[in-house]
C-alpha cells in the first residue's frame, strides 16, 4: 500500500513527499490513524522502526490544525514536548521535526546537558511550539522557570527504557506531576520503549488514559 496521507495537512504532505517514504512501516501503519484520532499510545518500537515519524506526524497534523498563540520571551509555552534519554537521540528528533514544520508556523525547538542556557534562550525568542529535550535539561528549565507546560496539548516520551535504565525515573515523575502539567485527561500522551517490563507498564497506566498497545 502506499503512504497515507489523505486528510494530512498540505503543508506536511509536501514535506513528507521530500523525505520519499512510500510505504508506512508498520508502526507508523497502526501508531498513525490512532495518534489523529487522539488516542494515547504505548508503541513498543525499536530504534530505526520509524518510530519518530510515527509520533511527530499525527502531533504535528493537529497543531497545524489548531495552533496556539505563539508566547515568546523568557519564559516558554510549549504545546508539544518530547523527551529522549540522549543528546543524539533530542538532535535526531529536532532535525525531522524541523523537516516537517518546514515553511510552517511550527517553531521547533531543543535542549539537551550541555548546550548552553544562551543557544536555548535565543531559540525561545522566536517562540516555541515543539519542545525536544533530555529530561534531566526539561527538569532543570522548569525549576528555573525557563518554560511553562500550562499549554502543552502532546508529550511523548521516547525510547522509555532507556531513560529508566539511566536512571531518569525521578525526573520524569517530577515532570509529569509538574504543578503546571496538564491532567491526562487533557494532553495526548505517546510513549515509545523497545522493551515493555513491569516498570514501563507502571508509567504507561500512571501517565496516560485508555492507551492503545501496538508492538511490531
Ligand atoms: P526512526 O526509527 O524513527 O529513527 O527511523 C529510522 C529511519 O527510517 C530514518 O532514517 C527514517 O528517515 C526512515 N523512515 C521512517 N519512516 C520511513 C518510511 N515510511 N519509509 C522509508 N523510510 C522511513
Amino acid at each position: 500500500e502506499s503512504f497515507e496521507t489523505a486528510g494530512l495537512r498540505e503543508i506536511l504532505v509536501n514535506n513528507l513527499k521530500k523525505a520519499q517514504y512510500t510505504k508506512p512501516t508498520p508502526i507508523q501503519k497502526y501508531a498513525i490513524p490512532a495518534g489523529l484520532e487522539g488516542r494515547d499510545i504505548m508503541g513498543c518500537a525499536q530504534t530505526g522502526s520509524g518510530k519518530t515519524a510515527a509520533f511527530l506526524i499525527p502531533i504535528m497534523h493537529q497543531l497545524l490544525e489548531s495552533p496556539g498563540e505563539i508566547v515568546t520571551g523568557p519564559c516558554a509555552q510549549p504545546e508539544v514536548i518530547i523527551c529522549a534519554p540522549t543528546r543524539e537521540l533530542v538532535i535526531q528528533i529536532f532535525e525531522v521535526a524541523k523537516k516537517y514544520a518546514y515553511s510552517s508556523i511550527l517553531k521547533v525547538c531543543m535542549h539537551y546537558g550541555g548546550a548552553s542556557s544562551a543557544h536555548f534562550n535565543r531559540q525561545l525568542e522566536r517562540g516555541c511550539h515543539i519542545l525536544v529535550a533530555t529530561m534531566g535539561r526539561l527538569k532543570d528549565i522548569l525549576e528555573r522557570g525557563k518554560i511553562s507546560l500550562a499549554s502543552v496539548r502532546f508529550v511523548v516520551l521516547d525510547e522509555a527504557d532507556r531513560m529508566l535504565d539511566m536512571g531518569f525515573l525521578g525526573d520524569i515523575q517530577h515532570v509529569m506531576q509538574h504543578s503546571t502539567m496538564p491532567d491526562v485527561a487533557d494532553r495526548q500522551t505517546l510513549m515509545f520503549s523497545a522493551t515493555f517490563p513491569d516498570a514501563i507498564q507502571k508509567l504507561a497506566s500512571q501517565f496516560m488514559k485508555n492507551y492503545i498497545f501496538i508492538a511490531v
